[in-house]
């Protein structure tokens, strides 16, 4: 098989930073583990309009699409807040999002032993808690038509479309069901099927979809509105929870602030297959690119490493290494390292992105 090709997109703010320390990993598992990745970079966001003109160039677009997995670090600043919306950095990370078609977007929650005190609920609910939320991403009511504000007699009328097809629904629920069995083999379904007719569809064809193709799958189904609810009362009752744009725009956020950090968040994106069986996919850290720490070395680059293990298990099936990366992460957590987003009431000293970077790799080091 070829050698898998990576297209690293380090952006702006914080992103070449955390990028850099991402970089030390891929570089680590080709010198001890014998794997390498054909990995190549190029600018995203606020740097590519500086250099192109443009945030996004038509020939990274096309790089993008040919690559097994592309990994983002971040876009955006306060220099390109008066920009035009069409140049504007995040219209880089649309239009990736867009033309490779990145229909499940999927979040993890995960609570670090080490970390379980950052959390605003109380430790025993967060301790070890592991669920993934997984949202439809390219369709739904940020995309439906009709949308606009219009005049009705001598009022306006805002208006914004929720619709879903079969063939949407299904796809992302695909995804949900096949990421539950390499996990703990349960899926909740959230949507408003008691007054929306888009969830009384979104229902049957997650439950229909189960019945046909996933019946070792365990399947509940959830109002959003319940949800929420249970993920701050109990959150660990959940592994894969699958739901729309909208309602996972909201649930992701909120399971995401049950662990603490936005320094430790990371996602991936897929769609569909690929000729050689892999999925579309960018892998990303959920956070921005943080100008107000930018060029301190301050940045926690563990979401931006945690995106890279996502990258190894769900693009490269390398479930193991990416076990070993995550376990890495877990013991420097352990011993104490922190970057000064992680910095508790009882003080310390804080760590740099880069030291953070090395102590993970040194933690890698002893796990051979
Ligand atoms: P942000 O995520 O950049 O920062 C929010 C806060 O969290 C800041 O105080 C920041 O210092 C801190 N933070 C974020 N990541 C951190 C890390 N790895 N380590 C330590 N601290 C970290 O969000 P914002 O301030 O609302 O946005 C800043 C810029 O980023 C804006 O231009 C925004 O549009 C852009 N943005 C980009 C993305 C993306 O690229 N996917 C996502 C969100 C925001």
């Amino acid at each position: 098989m070829a050698t898998p090709s990576i297209l690293i997109l380090p952006g702006d703010g914080i992103g070449p930073e955390v990028m850099a320390e991402v970089r030390k990993i891929i570089d680590w598992l080709g010198a001890k583990r014998g794997l390498s990745f054909e990995v190549s970079e190029e600018l995203v966001g606020g740097a590519a309009y500086d250099a192109h003109g443009t945030p996004l160039t038509d020939a990274t677009m096309a790089k993008a699409q040919e690559v097994d997995a592309v990994l983002l670090g971040a876009v955006g600043g306060p220099k390109y807040d008066d920009l035009d919306f069409s140049v504007k950095p995040e219209r880089g990370l649309l239009r990736l999002r867009k033309e490779m078609d990145l229909f499940a977007n999927l979040r993890p929650a995960q609570c670090f032993d080490a970390l379980a005190d950052f959390s605003s609920l109380k430790k025993e609910v967060v301790a070890g808690l592991d669920i993934m939320i997984v949202r439809e991403l390219t369709s739904g009511v940020y995309f439906g038509e009709p949308r606009g504000i219009f005049t009705e007699g001598n009022e306006r009328v805002g208006i914004n479309t929720q619709r879903y097809t079969e063939s949407e629904i299904a796809r992302v629920s695909r995804s949900a069901f096949e990421l539950a069995r390499k996990r703990g083999n349960k899926v909740c379904s959230m949507e408003k099927a008691n007054v929306m007719e888009s969830g009384v569809l979104w229902r049957e064809v997650v439950q229909k979809l189960r019945d046909e193709e996933y019946p070792d799958v365990e399947l509940s189904h959830m109002y959003a509105d319940a949800g929420a609810m249970q993920l701050t009362r109990w959150p660990k009752q959940f592994d894969v929870i699958v739901t729309d744009n909208l309602f996972g725009d909201l649930l992701s956020d909120l399971a995401a602030m049950l662990t603490g950090s936005l320094g430790m968040l990371p996602s991936a994106s897929l769609g569909a297959p690929m000729a050689n069986g892999r999925p579309k996919a960018l892998y990303e850290p959920v956070h921005g690119s943080a100008p107000d720490i930018a060029g301190q070395g301050k940045a926690n680059p563990i979401a931006c490493i945690l995106s890279f293990a996502m990258a190894l298990r769900y693009s490269f099936d390398l479930g193991e290494e990416a076990e070993r990366v995550e376990k890495a992460v877990e013991k420097v957590l352990a011993d104490g390292v922190r970057t000064a987003d992680l910095m508790g009431p009882e003080g310390g000293t804080p760590v740099s992105t880069t030291e953070m970077g090395d102590a993970i790799v040194a933690a890698l080091d002893a796990s051979v």
